[in-house]
């Protein structure tokens, strides 16, 4: 197979010829070839991070899956393949893998590659440990108590409880479980038919999905995950939760749990927590906020109040370090209130593992807090990274990102032909509609909206073809097809905002 020329993806042929068996551990002598390898596929990598900050390179090579499949070989064959072309595998994986970190991919939450965070999840491949006892991971398992701590302590939580999940859906079902065995403490060993009633949560409208999916998940139904109202900014409207509280306990069933967005998914909104807090107080229901997203603000002491003002009400929150912080794919994490709910909620004892007759103090074995059994290592990436930059350093990212979706927000205001903005933006998801010629002297009724609605996914779809921009784009509620831009990555500068904007005109002024 082709190589591509380049002398980072070449091995000297003597160890290109290699098989893995020529390596440790198979080869006791094997370390100088074990060496050249490794270093050569980091070169690769090293190459993958200059390509991936250079402006002149795409940010994608788009086929579609079956020419994707006629380029690729993706056979997993019986007789085993040399160096030489494993290096050329990697090489090829990257060169057809879209650059999640280019200043032009504007296109999903996580965006940015941050080095240091990377250069974290190279060490924690290479320690590849479980970090379910403190007996194969001290050292980070007291990293996760440190940072967690740390962060429970920004959220305004004393003491209190944390875990690393893979991922927010799963950290919001870990608040989902932590309610309901607060409040309903029989249901573990028990079930369902311990609790008399309809169990009933709440969330806006504009929530992630994966709220519902508890409720699909723990047996509730989604019809019992009532969806509350939100304003024309996407924030839940506190009165209609009441109102819909008072209108199932009038049905007999049984409220337990509200779920506030900070941070919604599409337009970036975030629900009001004061009021939601004082609703939740009065009718004692647990309250969690999801901050998956919004989360990072918590950081910046100019954008913080009052988007997450009260947040310290809650009796959970999730955070995502890997969404607005920039750490690496994949970091999670739900913070709880209370100490002691995990453990007693998910504890099952597995003697296999969590002997209470070990050398050390078992209280750091954090396995057991968990419904999964083994964790990966999602910590080191995000202490590193902090280590780095410092929560100075947080804050300033987190400022720089607000400062440049307010550029681009002026930006679209200052070009109302050719940019429809859909709501003021309260974080850094800017959502609009591009306008192409032949729509600017329309009024702006349902009727344009609608061609609007027809004309993103085409741009989009321009826009993979060119490989030279990416941003999202979705329909919401009533409204059709719209673009949400996100700024999260620390490799976009106002010049890319303006290539964006441009960008998309001469690929859409036709249309
Ligand atoms: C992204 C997101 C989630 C889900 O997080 P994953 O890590 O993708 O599972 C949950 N809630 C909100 C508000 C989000 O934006």
């Amino acid at each position: 197979m082709a190589t591509m020329g380049s002398p980072s993806h070449q091995l000297r042929k003597d160890v290109g010829h290699l098989k893995y068996t020529d390596l440790l551990p198979y080869n006791k002598d094997g370390y100088a070839a074990t060496r050249e390898f490794l270093l050569k596929v980091t070169e690769l990598l090293v190459e993958f991070v200059k390509d991936t900050h250079d402006r002149n390179k795409k940010i994608l090579d788009f086929h579609h899956p079956a020419e994707m499949l006629r380029l690729l070989d993706l056979d997993v064959p019986d007789r085993g393949l040399p160096l030489q072309q494993l290096l050329d595998d990697c090489s090829k994986t990257l060169q057809y893998q879209v650059k999640t970190g280019h200043p032009r991919f504007f296109n999903q939450l996580s965006c940015g590659l941050d080095l240091i965070s990377m250069t974290g999840e190279w060490l924690t491949a290479t320690a590849n440990t479980n970090m379910f006892t403190y007996e194969i991971a001290p050292v980070f398992i007291l990293m996760e108590h440190v940072v967690l701590e740390k962060m429970r302590d920004i959220i305004g939580f004393r003491g209190g409880d944390s875990i690393l999940a893979p991922g927010g859906s799963i950290s919001n079902l870990y608040a989902f479980l932590a309610a309901r065995h607060k409040l309903f403490p029989g249901y573990k060993e028990k079930g369902i038919h311990s609790i008399a009633g309809q169990l009933v949560m709440f969330t806006s409208d504009q929530c992630h999905y994966s709220v519902k999916s508890c409720a699909a998940v723990c047996g509730l139904g989604t019809d019992n995950c009532v969806e509350v109202p939100s304003d024309e900014r996407g924030r839940m409207i506190p009165e209609q939760l009441e109102k819909l509280i008072l209108e199932r306990k009038a049905r007999g069933h049984v409220p337990f749990f509200v779920n506030a967005t900070a941070g919604t998914t599409v337009l970036g909104a975030f629900d009001p927590l004061e009021p939601i807090a004082d609703i939740c107080h009065k009718y004692r229901l647990w309250l969690h906020v999801d901050a998956a997203w919004g989360g990072g603000l918590l950081l910046s002491k100019k954008h913080r109040h009052p988007r997450l003002t009260g947040i310290e009400r809650a009796d959970s929150v999730t955070w995502n370090p890997h969404k607005l912080m920039g750490t690496l794919l994949q970091c999670s994490t739900v913070h709880f209130k209370e100490d002691g709910l995990l453990i007693s909620c998910n504890q099952m004892s597995a003697e296999y593992l969590f002997m209470q007759d070990k050398l050390y103090d078992v209280r750091y074995d954090t396995g057991d807090k968990v419904i999964q059994c083994g964790r990966h290592n999602d910590i080191f990436k995000l202490w590193l990274q902090w280590r780095a930059k410092g929560t100075e350093g947080f804050e300033k990212h987190m400022d720089r990102l607000m400062e440049l979706a307010a550029y681009m927000t002026r930006k679209i205001k200052s070009m109302p032909d050719k940019y429809h903005l859909i709501v003021e933006p309260e974080m850094v998801n800017v959502s609009f509609w591009y306008v192409p010629s032949r729509l600017r002297g329309m009024a702006h009724t349902a009727e344009r909206e609608k061609i609007l609605g027809e004309i993103t996914p085409v741009l989009k779809g321009r826009m993979m073809q060119a490989g030279t921009l990416m941003v999202g784009y979705q329909p919401l509620d009533e409204r059709p097809n719209f673009f949400r831009n996100i700024i999260s990555s620390a490799a976009v500068t106002e010049v890319d905002v303006d290539f964006l904007l441009a960008e998309l005109e001469r690929l859409g002024h036709d249309l």
